[in-house]
């Protein structure tokens, strides 16, 4: 499932192809994904602009000329893909209709914009931008992890006497917006942490000091994300999943990567999910 990351580099992927561009034609060819998709969503996109394309948390935000944002969200198997760019290294051909193609934007300038998605776990409605985020999907999602709120001061008096684990916090949307599985094992793995540890009995200074390591972690994956999509353009335009090298996540049996551990990297389910970890460096 993308996390943070992932979405950030989809996001990037598409401004070149959609950020100021008009919506000459939009092809809706479902009701529904994992919930309705708005009422005359086609009719609703046709003519409009895209102002600005933002990110909040695993949600794509795009503001439309119109006064409406168009929100997706990829769910567990969502794609974007790109097609028809006829710039450079960024030129593919308008693949044939796919079975899972449920939404078609072609845009002014030439491209193609696909989202296909198998599992319908993925979403997208259109609000009022003005509302912004009252909308029921993002109204209740904590601060951006990478934005100025989320400070070393905030987390430290959010853990303050929660008895759940500190995965389960981190992995809590109204804590701290956009974690998930994966990433939230590498950020204890590189903090020392044990997955285990009730939040609450983490000291001030170590609750704190999870702050710049979840940044630096984010900041790795969205640069190598960045670095994957160079790679997709030149291969068959679709964005959002990439080979990331994982330091912990799905490494059980393996060697702690951390230098002069020596460890060896444990799994354990939490609330029916794997956490990787390594019990020697990790407490
Ligand atoms: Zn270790």
């Amino acid at each position: 499932m993308p996390e943070l990351p992932e979405v950030e580099t989809v996001r990037r992927g598409l401004l070149p192809v959609m950020e100021g561009k008009g919506i000459v034609q939009a092809q809706v060819n479902r009701r529904d994904l994992r919930f309705p998709l708005p009422e005359r969503m086609a009719a609703r996109l046709t003519g409009a602009r895209v102002l600005g394309l933002r990110r909040r948390s695993k949600y794509i935000l795009a503001d439309l000329s119109t006064g409406e944002t168009l929100l997706v969200h990829l769910g567990m198997s969502g794609r974007m893909l790109v097609s028809g760019v006829a710039q450079g290294a960024f030129y593919h051909h308008h693949p044939a209709p796919a079975k899972h193609d449920h939404v078609v934007l072609d845009m002014e300038g030439g491209a193609r914009v696909t989202f296909n998605d198998a599992r319908r776990f993925g979403a997208m409605d259109l609000f009022d931008t003005a509302s912004g985020d009252a909308h029921r999907l993002l109204r209740d999602i904590g601060p951006e992890p990478l934005g100025n709120m989320f400070s070393e001061d905030y987390l430290v008096s959010r853990l303050a006497g929660r008895k759940t684990p500190i995965k389960a916090a981190l992995l809590d949307q109204t804590l701290v917006a956009g974690l998930g599985n994966i990433y939230v094992s590498e950020i204890l793995h590189r903090a020392g942490v044990d997955p285990r540890r009730a939040a609450g009995r983490l000291s001030a200074r170590r609750a704190g000091s999870l702050v710049p390591v979840i940044r630096a972690v984010l900041a790795e994956a969205i640069e190598a994300g960045g670095s994957s999509l160079r790679d997709y353009r030149q291969a068959d335009g679709e964005l959002g999943y990439f080979q990331h090298a994982f330091r912990v996540y799905d490494r059980e049996g393996a060697a702690c990567l951390k230098p002069g551990c020596g460890g060896t990297v444990a799994r354990v389910v939490q609330s029916g999910r794997s956490s990787f970890y390594c019990p020697r460096c990790q407490r």
